[in-house]
């Protein structure tokens, strides 16, 4: 997730990648590309990934986010967490 350039706006909603871990290989998707730049070996850890969508959420007054993949369901680490980022 970047942020630079944007550092005050407001968004009402975030489409966040909580992993890029996957258990299909669709060949249309970019997360098994060379060139994607996020490798799976530099996922943020629970409290780490947490702490920052937390930090977003209030920073950017974020109403809603839309936690994908990867495959999400890979992360039950961060789900089981969900509630710790409050809306
Ligand atoms: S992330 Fe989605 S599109 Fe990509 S391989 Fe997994 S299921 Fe397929």
């Amino acid at each position: 997730m970047t942020t630079a350039g944007h550092e005050s706006r407001q968004y009402p909603a975030a489409m966040v990648n909580i992993t890029n871990k996957c258990n299909l290989c669709c060949k249309h998707c970019f997360v098994f590309q060379g060139s994607n730049p996020t490798s799976t070996q530099n996922e943020l850890s629970t409290e780490q990934l947490l702490e920052r969508l937390s930090f977003l959420q209030k920073k950017h007054s974020i109403q809603t986010m839309l936690w994908m993949g990867g495959e999400p369901l890979l992360r039950p680490d961060v789900l089981e967490h969900r509630d710790q980022i409050i809306f």
